[in-house]
């Protein structure tokens, strides 16, 4: 089966719905609450499980009870925790996310526990990442963790996606290491450094500065990938009724990864990434949100 390895963030999503934002120092009645699993490493974690990868999830939860419902939902979906550290003293992830009626959103994301991975984690779990095809990370954890998680793949000869978001400057030893940097197109021109008329530039110049290929995902327009050479490829999306956006990204990202992990070619992963993308704007939340492998078979089974 194809493996992939996920160094990454887990968070619990607390979302409540309010009428409006509160100002400064006001106090007002929220609406429906809930607790929803989240965190790009471990959203993307899932997303690759559903559609079927072996995955491993290497990352930091707090000794809270967050972190223990956390694990559960990852050991739930099949997902392997056997390196997903329990650290005491400190708090589980969490996204603080307020939604008003009018559809508009406040997040606060506070890192806790992972923001304490260090490269000795990533050490304890070298085995899980040279025995895995793909080495999936994104930005939610410290820098020099997943730089150092990135030399090992790359040592090893395991593929690197870095979904990199947030978006934050690179260095150019992490880049020099990426096969595939996988960005949406805000990403893109934040990481470019200009703004380039058409993502396919930006995804060029991301080349340029190192990258071996770039993905740009495009939200309801689908994706690119600008391989070797410069050469661009689009995907186009598939026509869906959007209800929620949210992990629309993620969903792509895991997608992409297990296609790629498990031997299909990168114009073809994209489809699947597109596939994914577009299940999950048809759902609400991030993890439920997430598409297995036979829905995604009967979705392009369906597409002309
Ligand atoms: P992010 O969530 O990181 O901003 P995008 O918005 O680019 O990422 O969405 C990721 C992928 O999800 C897109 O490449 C596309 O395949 C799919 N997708 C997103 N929005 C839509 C949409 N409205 N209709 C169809 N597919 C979509």
């Amino acid at each position: 089966m194809a493996k992939v390895a996920v160094v990454g963030s887990i968070n619990m999503d607390l979302v409540v719905r309010v009428p409006r934002f509160p100002i400064a120092g006001e106090t007002i009645l929220g609406g429906v609450f809930q607790t929803i699993p989240g965190g790009k490493g471990a959203n993307q974690a899932v997303a690759a499980r559903r559609l079927g990868a072996e995955v491993a999830m290497i990352g930091r939860a707090g000794g809270d009870a967050f972190g223990g419902v956390l694990r559960q939902n990852l050991v739930y979906e099949g997902i392997s925790t056997e390196r997903l550290m329990v650290d005491d003293g400190q708090a589980t992830g969490v996204a603080l996310i307020t939604v008003e009626d009018s559809g508009e959103n406040m997040i606060i994301v506070v890192p806790g526990a992972n923001g304490q991975i260090t490269t000795a984690d990533i050490d304890a779990a070298r085995s899980l990442i040279a025995e895995a095809d793909i080495l999936l990370m994104q930005l939610e954890i410290p820098l020099e963790v997943a730089e150092y998680a990135a030399e090992l793949a790359h040592v090893r000869g395991v593929t690197l996606i870095l979904n990199a978001a947030p978006a934050q400057p690179l260095p150019p030893a992490l880049l020099a290491q990426v096969d595939y940097l996988l960005v949406n197109e805000v990403e893109a021109g934040l990481l470019a450094g200009t703004a380039p008329a058409h993502p396919a530039d930006a995804a060029r110049t991301l080349q340029a500065l190192g990258a071996q290929a770039v993905v740009v995902t495009l939200g309801a327009e689908g994706s690119l990938l600008v391989s070797q050479g410069g050469i661009s490829v689009v995907a186009p999306s598939f026509a869906v009724h959007a209800v929620d956006t949210t992990a629309a990204g993620d969903a792509f990202a895991g997608a992409f990864a297990g296609a790629l992990a498990g031997g299909m070619a990168p114009e073809q992963a994209l489809r699947w990434g597109n596939a994914a993308g577009a299940l999950a704007v048809t759902r609400a939340g991030a993890q439920p949100s997430l598409p297995t492998r036979l829905e995604v078979e009967e979705f392009l089974k369906n597409q002309v």
